[in-house]
């Protein structure tokens, strides 16, 4: 069985380069067993607004500083991120309860980024545009926006942040992060990395804290010029509406209701071990993770079959432990979240088929906050467990008859952030790809994000995107200046 790592870093807030008392603390669970693992010291207003004045103190000179000096930083966090994988995703692990082959991961695809980014931060580029003047022309620069103020969820609590962090610096912003309450503690681990990698201390400060309260600090502060939030539609709502005050710029990361779509020539077998790897993947908690299952009513009882086989074999538990498939919710609350949804399901006329309690063997797990993997059929559309993000490891199943049918029933929700095609005609799947109102689309491929590419939803499920090229976009000005030009001397 793993361990957590001794910490290498302070469990308090970070700020202008120096580690931070506060006179409130709040204790981090380990979602396995429910004991306290650390008491984070937690940042008020007053030290947000602290971050935001040290992180505008420190902007003129990141801002300056050459584009290649700042790729060098995060190429250098990205190896050191690999060098570390397994204290920093055991860190992951025991404060967000994700099993330890998908904290690596995220390792991984949090390095990822750092690498992408530290790449991308010298091709920002601006051009010259000819001025309908023959003797002017124009400049077109891109410049740092200012500030950026980052609001980050507990589900991918490196990742998240490293999409944006990577981004925000490699524009030459400077930034205060607010990590989830939940998941501090991976965020105050990666300040030493960064620092190591060559990061001037004040350039990003990490302020724990509560999320309204921080959340008002960032969108107040005349500094802060981009708010980049991932996290639910309701607190994204809420950021937008402060943003507007100041006139600030949002960037939102939202919730997702994704359809995973079984056309009728879908092998079951290949769909059944995707969906399951997809649904069990951080227990369910992903935004982008598959939420209404529309399946063919003539596939519906061989795909029953093989799912359920599939779910009630794997491994439900600790994820120190090896082997693991699944490990518990973030916490209680959201375990009767997902519970109320199901329970909802099933009085509306929904089936339970079958639901793994395999944790329940390991009494050391009695006090974690584990939801069994279900899986549900005959879900209507108008069931929460339809309407709302589960945020759970529960497979709701759809039944339909006509693909237009249930492309049509795919995109009647608000939410616009991934979905899902699986099958062995390939125009087919192209076909209803390019019919779903989202904005990434796996085609028989149940994780399709990568940072070489922009992802970020459509409709209520948010506005920009992270990764690829436009992720730098995000924390990036335009600025054109109109100039006489030289004559040449004589
Ligand atoms: P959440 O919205 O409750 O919290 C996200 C972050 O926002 C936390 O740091 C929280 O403290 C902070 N916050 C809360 N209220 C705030 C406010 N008024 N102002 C500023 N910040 C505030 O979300 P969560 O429960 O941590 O994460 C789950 C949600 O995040 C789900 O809806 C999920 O779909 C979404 N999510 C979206 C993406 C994406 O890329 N679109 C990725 C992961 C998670």
């Amino acid at each position: 069985m793993r361990t957590i790592p001794p910490f290498w870093f302070e469990t308090r807030p970070w700020v202008g380069g120096e580690w931070r008392s506060s006179s409130d603390a709040f204790d981090v669970t380990e979602p396995a067993t429910g004991r306290t693992i650390a008491t984070v010291g937690r940042a008020d207003a007053a030290l947000a607004g602290a971050a935001c004045d040290s992180a505008a103190a420190a902007f003129h000179g990141w801002s300056r500083s050459s584009a290649a000096d700042r790729g060098l930083v995060l190429t250098r966090t990205a190896a050191l991120l690999t060098a570390r994988r397994d204290e920093v995703a055991r860190l992951i692990t025991a404060e967000q309860g994700k099993p330890y082959a998908h904290a690596a991961a995220e390792v991984d695809y949090a390095a990822s980024f750092f690498q992408w980014f530290g790449e991308e931060a010298r091709r920002v580029k601006g051009r010259i545009v000819p001025h309908p003047q023959a003797d002017r022309e124009f400049f077109v620069e891109r410049r740092p926006a200012g500030v950026a103020g980052l609001v980050t969820p507990w589900n991918f609590p490196l990742a998240q942040a490293a999409k944006k962090i990577a981004a925000a610096l490699a524009a030459g912003c400077t930034a205060v992060w607010k990590p989830a309450e939940a998941t501090p503690l991976v965020a105050l681990g990666l300040v030493p990395l960064l620092l190591e990698a060559g990061l001037p201390g004040a350039v990003l400060q990490v302020v724990p804290g509560r999320g309204s309260e921080v959340g008002a600090v960032l969108a107040a502060h005349p500094a802060v010029r981009v708010l980049s939030l991932t996290g639910s539609t309701e607190t994204g709502r809420s950021l937008m509406a402060a943003a507007a005050a100041g006139i600030k710029r949002v960037s939102l990361e939202l919730g997702g209701n994704a359809p995973f779509i079984v056309l009728p020539d879908a092998d079951t077998a290949f769909v059944a071990e995707q969906l399951l790897r997809l649904k069990l993947f951080v227990s369910g908690q992903v935004c982008v993770t598959a939420n209404r299952v529309f399946v063919p009513a003539a596939l519906e009882d061989r795909l029953v079959t093989e799912l359920a086989d599939r779910l009630m074999a794997a491994r439900v538990g600790d994820g120190m432990a090896d082997g693991v498939d699944a490990g518990p919710l973030i916490h209680a609350r959201a375990c009767a979240d997902v519970g109320g949804r199901v329970a909802a399901a099933v009085a509306d006329g929904a089936e339970i088929v079958c639901a793994n309690r395999s944790y329940e063997a390991d009494e050391r797990l009695h006090g974690g906050s584990f939801f069994p993997p279900s899986l549900v059929r005959g879900v209507g559309d108008t069931m929460r467990l339809a309407r709302e993000e589960i945020f759970g490891p529960v497979i709701a199943l759809s039944r339909y008859d006509r693909v237009g049918d249930a492309v049509a029933r795919a995109n009647a929700t608000p939410a616009g952030l991934a979905g899902y095609v699986y099958g062995t005609d390939l125009a087919a799947c192209r076909a209803v790809a390019s019919a779903l109102e989202v904005g990434i689309v796996g085609v028989n491929e149940w994780r399709p994000l990568k940072a070489e590419i922009p992802f970020g939803g459509v409709k209520e499920s948010g506005i920009g995107a992270e990764g690829g090229e436009e992720g730098i976009a995000e924390f990036l000005d335009t600025r054109v200046v109109s100039m006489p030009r030289p004559p040449l001397p004589a």
